[in-house]
């Protein structure tokens, strides 16, 4: 049989468990809505291997797994109901009471609240430290930490981490690596290669990209590390619904492209705003004047188009009267979705060190799959109004 060539990332997505045969032509896997599942003979509901209950997927969960398997190079992916739920399973399965987990002042703030509230209940001691920490990070291991919470760059905040210095440290200690890697789509930054054990995607953002349905998926390269992590859901009942789970894997197809686009939208935004008057920082590793740029190149192939930038304007309302000045940006949680969207941050800016002290009052923009000029247009509009 003659080899075939080795086939890009676009292309496996496109051909991602396409199997027209089995399904009558249809180009893709069927929704098959299913909690029982009949057996043909009565040894076979008890069988290992033997799918007999919906609630471990059908063919759909299973050609998404493949697929998010192949862009980040896992070797195993449970899916869930929701990005969150993605980060608590991964927290849950990873730490025992007694144990010391730290984690980055920059987490997605529900991730921020899971750790204080229910980790902490059962015993595990939270810590948090500098997203920008580099090799000091060393002094922070104890004994006991188990594991370490990243995500780069940081919600809000965009702050790049070092996550291969910060991996290497936490291994050589004995611990593991959680990241969330949700901002590149896992396109962008391959986890694995880089020393993290656990990936984390909120497939809500842009593998599902039309701001329709909430998913997320816990990776890993380590198959025994899967194993338990798909326990651990099957344990607390965990289940992606068949359309959902549909609905992101029809996302997948598309995903290079839209991502290129948001891409290339939001450093066109985002160069704007950096040079215009009433801006005093943007937050955009990709752009060279940030702080993060040089880790980011180091990295990442790509950006995501969400960012953040902090207005020259200390007033109370500066944010908020911008913001309702803006005609083609919804204002709205989440992101990655086909449409602009834009939050101020202050009011859930949530940290332990005081990093934040000279931050000038923050919004952050998901740049949608508008014409960039049309978003710089209403940006500036509503800038004017200050
Ligand atoms: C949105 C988000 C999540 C949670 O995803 P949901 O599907 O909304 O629960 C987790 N991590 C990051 C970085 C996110 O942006």
């Amino acid at each position: 049989m003659t080899q075939r060539p080795p086939r890009n990332l676009p292309t496996r997505l496109v051909q991602a468990g396409r199997k027209p045969g089995a399904y009558e032509g249809a180009v893709n896997p069927p929704i098959q809505r299913a909690s029982t599942i009949l057996a043909q003979d009565p040894i076979d509901l008890y069988k290992p291997g033997v799918n007999t209950y919906g609630i471990h997927g059908m063919a759909v969960h299973d050609v998404l797994k493949e697929a998010l398997c192949d862009i980040e190079g896992a070797a195993a992916c449970t899916l869930v109901p929701s990005g969150l739920a993605a980060c608590t399973l991964a927290l849950f399965a990873l730490t025992s009471p007694n144990e010391h987990v730290l984690v980055t002042d920059s987490v997605y703030g529900p991730t921020r609240r899971f750790c204080d509230r229910e980790l902490a209940a059962r015993g595990i001691h939270v810590e948090y430290f500098a997203p920008t920490i580099g090799a000091d990070f060393h002094t922070l291991l104890r004994a006991n930490t188990s594991l370490v919470v990243l995500e780069t760059p940081g919600s809000l905040t965009f702050e790049m981490q070092d996550v291969g210095l910060i991996a290497g440290l936490a291994k050589a200690a004995g611990a593991r690596v959680m990241l969330d890697n949700t901002w590149s789509a896992g396109l962008y930054f391959p986890p694995f290669g880089h020393g993290v054990d656990v990936s984390i995607q909120a497939l809500t953002k842009y593998q599902a990209g039309h701001s329709d349905v909430l998913a997320g998926a816990v990776l890993t390269a380590d198959e025994r590390l899967g194993k338990k992590l798909s326990e651990t859901a099957k344990n607390w009942g965990f289940a992606l619904a068949p359309e959902d789970a549909y609905l992101v894997l029809r996302g997948l197809r598309s995903l290079p492209v839209r991502l290129a686009q948001h891409d290339a939208n939001g450093r066109k935004v985002g160069a704007f705003l950096a040079q215009r008057d009433g801006i005093r920082r943007v937050r955009h590793p990709a752009l060279p004047g940030d702080p993060g740029h040089a880790l980011w190149k180091r990295d990442f192939t790509g950006a995501a188009g969400v960012f953040a930038f902090e207005l020259d304007d200390d007033r109370a309302d500066s944010a908020d009267r911008v913001l309702s000045a803006l005609t083609l940006f919804g204002l709205g949680f989440s992101w990655g979705g086909y449409e602009s969207l834009a939050i101020p941050c202050d009011p859930q800016l949530d940290r332990t060190l005081p990093a934040l002290t000279d931050c000038g009052p923050l919004i952050r923009l998901s740049i949608g799959l508008e014409d960039a000029d049309d978003l710089i247009a209403d940006l500036d509009q509503a800038l004017a109004t200050l």
